[in-house]
């Protein structure tokens, strides 16, 4: 009899959803893990043959897949969850999260903030975050410190902040932060010049040649709303995606954010440069921003992912929320109940996410030499019986399911329920805290 291989980690599941192959699920199978990687996937009596791992967990009650992949954030403003709600974006920004910021924001405020929200994403499937936001380099230490995988584009506006006086000492400091990270295996930092109406020609196209230079990812808000797209026609004489195509900042390392007003030549645009779309249907739905056409995208092979956008507009970062509300509102928006299905709104949360940070040969599907970023639901719940199709229930009923674990790298972020990297008693305490010291202006 062969010998039996040491591994780091087995997880043995009573379902797999690998994400790849397309809509297959694997049923009472095994996972093995070593050096953060993964090295098989097989039935479990096989698993018990050929590896003797460090650690063992069985999962017999559980679904497993890839971690999910939130493209869109400003972790720190968990902070201000509920502080400003049922207002048009407009009024948002302008009286209510703009003043806030200026009043509070500092490294402590993004600190706090930042493990707040990777908090809450870890216990809701989250294993790899995009963050745009001040003090990005407070985030990428919380985010290292918790195990987290991330994209962190640092923002990039005309005007002075508490991080910077303008664009100039914005990318100077983005710059820095870039070489500081080069290496990490978890962290990668690009650019978020924050939007069309709020960053210079001068400086989007500053942005295009540096981020071509670095190979870096862009992340930008773009046609948010109806009132953008016709500020800027009236301004410029174009679309925003128009200028900002011409300005050379539309490629397949650009992410546009919301995208929720779509004509035929943005379309085209879309398609031809390989840029991708993040969809955040909970904040277009909260802000009345208007609604994604995810089916027509997927149908010009458009790459959609998806992504909460900041607690202060959604109000939560919960991704199986968020694909749920995905996948019911492109039925709606394309009155087409088939498209997408429940697999394809899961890769949406997976795969697509992965593949618009340039990340899908590392993460997004659970498949052999992939990173063992994994997660697992427990489905105990009576809510969720009978289970005719795993797919389905993680689709449209997982609030009927726990996250019970999750690894990045094949590290445990949570097991059973219980955070590993990161103190949630210290975090509640010192939210707290900041909700006192900001009710107070
Ligand atoms: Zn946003």
């Amino acid at each position: 009899m062969p010998a039996r291989k040491a591994v780091q980690l087995l997880i043995k599941a009573r379902w797999i959803i690998p994400i790849l192959p397309a809509e297959r699920v694997y049923q009472d199978c095994a996972i093995a893990v070593s050096g953060g990687r993964i090295v098989a996937i097989l039935p479990w009596e096989e698993a018990d043959k050929q590896f003797t791992p460090e650690q063992s967990v069985n999962l017999d009650q559980h679904v497993v897949m890839p971690g999910l992949v939130n493209c869109h954030g400003h972790a720190a403003m968990s902070l201000l969850r509920g502080f400003a709600d049922d207002y048009p974006l407009d009024t948002w920004l302008n009286q209510h999260i703009w003043p806030a910021e200026k009043a509070h924001v500092d490294g402590d405020f993004v600190r706090d903030g930042t493990e707040l929200a990777i908090a809450e994403m870890i216990r809701s499937g989250t294993t790899c975050f995009a963050d745009m936001y001040f003090f990005p380099e407070q985030v990428a230490k919380v985010a290292r410190r918790a195990h987290m995988r991330s994209q962190i584009t640092f923002p990039v506006l005309d005007f002075p902040t508490n991080w910077g006086e303008g664009p100039d000492e914005y990318i100077a400091k983005g710059l820095e932060l870039h070489d500081e990270y080069r290496a990490d295996d978890l962290i990668r930092i690009g650019f978020g010049p924050h939007a069309p109406y709020t960053v210079s020609d001068e400086h989007l196209q500053r942005i295009a040649v540096l981020a071509e230079e670095m190979q870096a990812p862009i992340q930008i808000h773009l046609h948010e709303t109806a009132q953008e797209v016709e500020d800027s026609i009236a301004k410029y004489g174009m679309r925003p995606i128009e200028r900002i195509h011409q300005l050379g900042l539309l490629t397949p390392q650009t992410q546009c954010v919301h995208m929720t007003q779509i004509d035929s030549t943005d379309l085209a645009l879309l398609t031809q440069s390989g840029a991708h779309v993040i969809h955040c249907p909970e904040s277009n739905l909260k802000l009345a921003s208007g609604f994604c056409p995810v089916g027509q995208l997927i149908d010009n092979n458009t790459n959609v992912a998806l992504g909460t956008d900041g607690a202060a507009s959604n109000n939560d970062l919960n991704m199986l929320g968020e694909l749920e509300t995905a996948g019911l509102l492109a039925k709606a928006v394309a009155g087409n109940p088939a498209q997408p299905s429940a697999h394809e709104i899961l890769a949406m949360a997976t795969i697509n996410g992965a593949k618009a940070m340039g990340l899908e040969g590392e993460i997004g599907s659970l498949e052999v030499g992939k990173a063992a970023d994994i997660i697992a639901l427990e489905t105990k719940h009576i809510g969720c019986r009978p289970i005719y199709d795993i797919a389905s229930t993680l689709a449209y009923n997982n609030r009927s399911l726990s996250v019970s674990h999750s690894w990045v790298a094949g590290r445990a972020l949570m097991l059973s329920s219980h955070l590993q990297t990161l103190n949630e008693r210290d975090i509640a305490d010192k939210a707290n805290a900041w909700s006192k010291k900001i009710n107070r202006e």
